[in-house]
């Protein structure tokens, strides 16, 4: 069982809007790792109120960067030796690329099934992000 207080290796998600902490786990595909993640709801925050944190017991291959399309809030803290060893700045990420799927039927994506899913940045202020085919607005 993973320790909810102490991690010796992994990633630390913190900071996320409470509630938020199962869309995260699905966007991230965390349901395919091996190792223990935890989920910790609700956790009581001077900053936010409430949030929610996931702690990974385990390096992840997944481009934790595109979290800032989820939420720029989030913070990342990579773990090694019970101590954090580096703090990730998560922004609005450029490109999006296989995390969400473009809506439009008629949208290439949708026929060649191969074809990697990406989403660019179009508008930065207004969060926007339009599919790399087709220009279809993202919706999340
Ligand atoms: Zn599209």
């Amino acid at each position: 069982m993973l320790s909810i207080d102490s991690l010796e290796r992994g990633v630390v998600i913190d900071h996320i809007e409470a509630g938020k902490a199962m869309e995260i786990y699905n966007y991230l595909g965390l349901d395919k790792l091996e190792c223990s993640v935890a989920i910790i709801k609700n956790v009581k925050s001077n900053r936010m109120g409430k949030k929610d944190i996931i702690k990974i017991e385990d390096e992840i291959e997944t481009d934790l960067h595109m979290l800032g399309f989820i939420d720029t809030n989030i913070t990342v803290n990579i773990i090694d030796g019970g101590t954090i060893i580096k703090k990730m700045n998560i922004t609005l990420p450029d490109k999006i690329v296989n995390i969400i799927k473009c809506k439009n039927p008629r949208c290439i994506t949708s026929v060649e099934q191969e074809l990697p899913h990406v989403f660019k940045l179009t508008d930065p202020e207004r969060k926007v992000y339009r599919c790399a085919y087709c220009e279809q607005q993202a919706e999340h």
